[in-house]
């Protein structure tokens, strides 16, 4: 009989009661030190008291209004993010896929009122993710994702990841936009060096084709600038967050420039619950958090430490991890054991990780995670591959 929750998860045997912090607790009492975050979302951690307050203080105002009249903290919001971004105009979603959707739609209505109507054509990266709409798999294209989908929704051509000359063969006067995140999440932590960031925003410049870069996953202070591009001396013509910018509230924003948007006028797109007040609040709360340069350096230097760790943890169980890699607090641990064991052992040592493709796995911390708790996970991961030491020995 099938579960009355629809089972296209891989759940794990846990379920928490509680968080407080990076520290989750289940329903047997055990507390688990939260690597995870809910996938990058939980930025400020669980249960932050200034997000607990802002929610608390909105929710007895006013939770939901319609779209049909301004919405004073939507307007907040996008300023606070115009202000500190490349952005001159922001939608507001309920999640990332959303973003995805919209960063399509918009690229194709700039193409459509330029006259260019049948330059439809994306570049997408192999290994990438945008989400599970129908839009958002034809857009990332692997076997995984689309299989029994189908029919796709044309105009998606995926490149190999890393391959520069590649890339320059296939942008064109056909080219609408290349979509791309800078940090690959679900494709194994994989960073696009700087250079070749910067590559593609000149392809760009020379083909007039637009910059869509996903930070849904890697945004929002995750990598000790406010969005990852920043590293690259570059700005996007449109750009995708979510995850990290509700602190925990679903929430996202495609923010773009008024060129870009250009096609996006009254009636072309919409959403119900997109930027109601009491998301836009606590995403303002946690903008103002985050992009703090003081809280920014907090975080790039408790990225030090942690890396510092890491390198250790994979010099001495060499027969489990490759390599660290990532930026800021976002890492992966390339593994050369199946990432699915150690996110187990991991939940033997009640510490959380995620598994990710490309044999890694992923730690995407609070922000807020202290010097203590570093040190902490540092402990229980090393008795993780430990654990997974002794059962390949035994195996033996
Ligand atoms: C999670 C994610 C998405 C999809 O976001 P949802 O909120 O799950 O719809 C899109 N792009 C990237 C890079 C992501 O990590």
């Amino acid at each position: 009989m099938i579960p009355h929750v629809l089972p296209t998860y891989n759940r794990a045997p846990l379920a928490f009661v509680k968080g407080e912090g990076t520290w989750l607790t289940a329903e047997d009492g055990t507390r688990y030190l939260d690597l995870g975050s809910g996938i990058a979302v939980n930025a400020l951690g669980h249960a932050n008291p200034a997000l607990v307050a802002t929610l608390t203080e909105q929710a007895n105002r006013l939770w939901h209004v319609s779209n049909v009249y301004r919405v004073p903290e939507q307007e907040h919001l996008a300023d606070l993010l115009v202000a500190k971004t490349f952005a001159d105009t922001v939608f507001f979603t309920n999640s990332g896929t959303e973003t995805a959707e919209l960063a399509i739609k918009m690229a194709r209505k700039y193409w459509y009122e330029q006259g260019e109507t049948d330059r439809i054509e994306i570049l997408t990266f192999e290994g990438a993710f945008h989400g599970r709409s129908t839009g958002a798999i034809a857009a990332a294209g692997s076997e995984k994702m689309v299989k029994g989908f189908g029919p796709l929704m044309p105009g998606f051509r995926q490149l190999p990841w890393g391959d520069m000359d590649a890339f320059e063969a296939a942008i064109g006067p056909q080219t609408a936009a290349v979509m791309v995140e800078p940090i690959q999440g679900e494709g194994g932590i994989r960073v696009m060096p700087d250079e070749d960031l910067r590559q593609i925003r000149t392809a760009c410049e020379r083909t007039g084709a637009l910059l869509i870069l996903d930070e849904v996953q890697c945004g929002v202070g995750r990598t000790g600038r406010l969005f990852a591009h920043e590293w690259a001396g570059i700005t996007p013509d449109i750009m995708m967050v979510a995850k990290g910018i509700g602190g925990g509230f679903p929430l996202g924003a495609v923010l773009a420039t008024e060129k870009a948007a250009a096609g996006m006028t009254a009636g072309t797109h919409g959403s119900t619950y997109g930027g109601n007040p009491l998301g836009c609040a606590i995403g303002a709360k946690v903008l103002e958090i985050v992009s703090d340069p003081e809280f920014l350096a907090e975080v790039g230097r408790k990225a030090g430490l942690l890396r510092q760790r890491l390198e250790a943890l994979v010099a001495s169980h060499p027969a489990v991890f490759e390599a660290v890699r990532g930026q800021g607090l976002m890492i992966g641990l390339k593994c050369k054991v199946a990432p699915a064991d150690l996110v187990g052992a991991g939940y033997a040592e009640h510490i959380l990780t995620v598994a990710a493709a490309d044999n890694t796995l992923r730690l995407l911390p609070p922000l807020t995670i202290t010097e203590g708790e570093i040190a902490e996970a540092a402990r229980r991961l090393d008795a993780a591959a430990a654990r997974i030491e002794r059962t390949a020995s035994s195996s033996l």
